[in-house]
């Protein structure tokens, strides 16, 4: 573990000098180039001022100038801050303030974010703000007196091309990472070199044995765990290469699949569930993919089964921002025989499920899903409070409701905030969505409980209707009703154009229920 992430691009100058690290459009870079190009970035930040310990913060859309930030700031044992761009500015604000960065990389697509960003008067801590050009347009940005504007290539090319091993080590807090938000303020979530060391085991373990041989695209954000832990950072471990999408576009990611002969593909559901009903599927050439994977939602089961009928082993995952991606998956053995569960911890990592009072519920029992393992997060950056109500004894409280059946697998089955009660029943939403998802005139549903005098709550879906289909409210209720308990199918059935997502895909269901009720939520 000498040195980290960092460590890992000076062996890889060695042992893969010539292979593709990053591909990007026309741009592609060598396990030699990007040890040198992050070599220089570690040096020129050593150089303003940036030092082991100090926050960097990064808001870039998908880019290899995103990996050399992050590899650049291990090198010199600082904390890189990737912050989601799809945030307002003083939302972004206060990720930068919270954090106390001292630098801000920003990509020239972002310039609008970026100057909303830092025309709130408490940005205090900043020092350097580096623009990153994007189709080598520069878009500069006006900075608050006594903050420095930089290039990004002017700024790598004054550092020194050396390795130079600074002192990090493996317990060194990594990435601070603000979580999606979807409840409550953010909280910066730390990350260790050991984490990111001990996930990419887990994932190269769990992932049918990644290599140097291997290949993903990734249009998945980089600033979240889901595109930068799932393949690209235990890719890089590996050797293997990783290209990279700026945007999501679903025909585009098969044709790159195709083109640059993807071997192993990672996406969140909702990504899935729009390649797979791009029209000409059939027609491109997917034959070196290996295998595919979902994670950081549960993926429609009408998803899977339309990927495992392409012939492709399906790996579901488990996995949080606080425990560095990969927590758990469902490997192809048992993909079909258990189709909807998450699997079973990966390698290194314990898995329980208790009660209130952190007591084991019996199997089969709902309760909440508690963790333990290497890849779990130290902590929330200065929040002791919500990191003590997080980890107890040793255990990471996820949040989230789980059952583990007889043979030890574990199914998720809900965000304890998002768990309806209606007549005293528990409702799982996610357990209604699945089953409307087989609807055929069903292209995207949520479910959601509101207020209701009689029933304490009652289940409303919301659905997005496929393209040109007509669909009444009673026939939903109707479908869910022949197939799942009474008190579990929808009540009231409200079209929508199109579900509010997060940046990771994850349905905002605190949104819904504000729509839909007319109330916010305390949180
Ligand atoms: P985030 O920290 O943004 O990655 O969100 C983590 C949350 O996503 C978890 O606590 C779960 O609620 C949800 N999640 C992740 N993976 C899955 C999955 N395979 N099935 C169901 N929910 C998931």
């Amino acid at each position: 573990m000498d040195n980290g992430l960092g460590y890992w691009s000076y062996k890889h100058a060695d042992l893969n000098a010539d292979r593709e690290a990053f591909v990007q459009g026309e741009s592609r870079v060598t396990y030699a180039l990007f040890n040198v190009r992050t070599n220089k970035l570690a040096s020129a930040l050593e150089g303003i001022g940036v030092g082991k310990g100090d926050r960097v913060a990064l808001l870039s859309t998908n880019s290899i100038e995103f990996m050399e930030v992050l590899f650049a700031v291990a090198k010199l044992g600082a904390i890189c801050v990737p912050l989601n761009f799809r945030l307002a500015g003083p939302e972004l604000a206060y990720a930068i303030v919270n954090s106390e960065s001292r630098a801000l990389f920003y990509s020239a697509d972002l310039h609008g974010s970026t100057q909303a960003a830092l025309s709130v008067p408490e940005v205090v801590d900043l020092q350097h703000v580096v623009c990153i050009p994007v189709d080598e347009a520069d878009n500069a940005v006006d900075v608050p007196d006594g903050v420095t504007l930089l290039g990004y290539e002017a700024l790598l090319e004054s550092g020194r091309p050396q390795d130079a091993h600074h002192a990090v080590d493996a317990d060194d807090p990594l990435l601070i990472l603000y979580t999606s938000g979807t409840t409550g303020r953010p909280k910066g979530a730390m990350l260790t070199h050991h984490n990111m060391y001990a996930n990419a085991i887990h994932l190269i373990l769990a992932g049918q044995g990644l290599s140097r041989y291997d290949k993903t695209i990734t249009p998945c954000p980089l600033f979240h765990v889901g595109g930068l832990c799932v393949h690209t950072v235990p890719l890089f471990y590996t050797g293997g290469c990783t290209v990279i999408m700026r945007e999501f576009d679903p025909a585009g990611l098969l044709k790159m699949m195709e083109q640059e002969k993807a071997t192993v593909e990672f996406l969140v559901p909702a990504m899935w569930s729009a390649v797979v009903r791009v029209p000409d599927f059939d027609s491109y050439d997917l034959s070196a993919l290996r295998y595919t994977q979902s994670g950081g939602a549960p993926c429609p089961i009408t998803v899977i089964e339309f990927l495992q009928s392409k012939g492709w082993d399906f790996l579901e995952g488990f996995g949080m921002t606080e425990t560095c991606a990969g927590a758990m998956v469902l490997d192809a053995d048992n993909a079909t025989r258990k189709l909807g569960a998450v699997g079973k911890p990966v390698m290194h990592d314990d898995a329980r499920v208790v009660d209130e009072a952190g007591a084991d519920v019996p199997q089969g029992t709902v309760g909440e899903l508690v963790m333990r393992g290497p890849n779990i997060f130290i902590g929330y950056w200065k929040m002791p409070d919500a990191t003590a109500d997080a980890i107890r004894d040793g255990w990471f409280h996820t949040g989230d409701l789980a059952r583990i059946d007889d043979e030890g697998f574990f199914w998720i089955v809900d965000r304890k905030k998002d768990m309806i009660i209606t007549g005293g029943e528990n409702v799982y939403p996610i357990e209604t969505e699945q089953v409307l998802h087989h609807h055929p005139a069903i292209a995207d549903v949520a479910v959601i409980g509101v207020p209701d005098e009689k029933w304490g709550e009652t289940v409303v879906a919301v659905v997005v209707p496929e393209p040109g289909a007509t669909l009444a409210a009673e026939e939903v209720i109707g479908y869910a009703r022949e197939r799942i308990a009474r008190y579990k199918a929808p009540t009231r059935v409200e079209m929508i154009e199109e579900l509010p997502r997060n940046a990771t895909g994850k349905i905002l269901k605190r949104e819904l229920r504000r729509i839909y009720t007319g109330r916010e939520e305390s949180v």
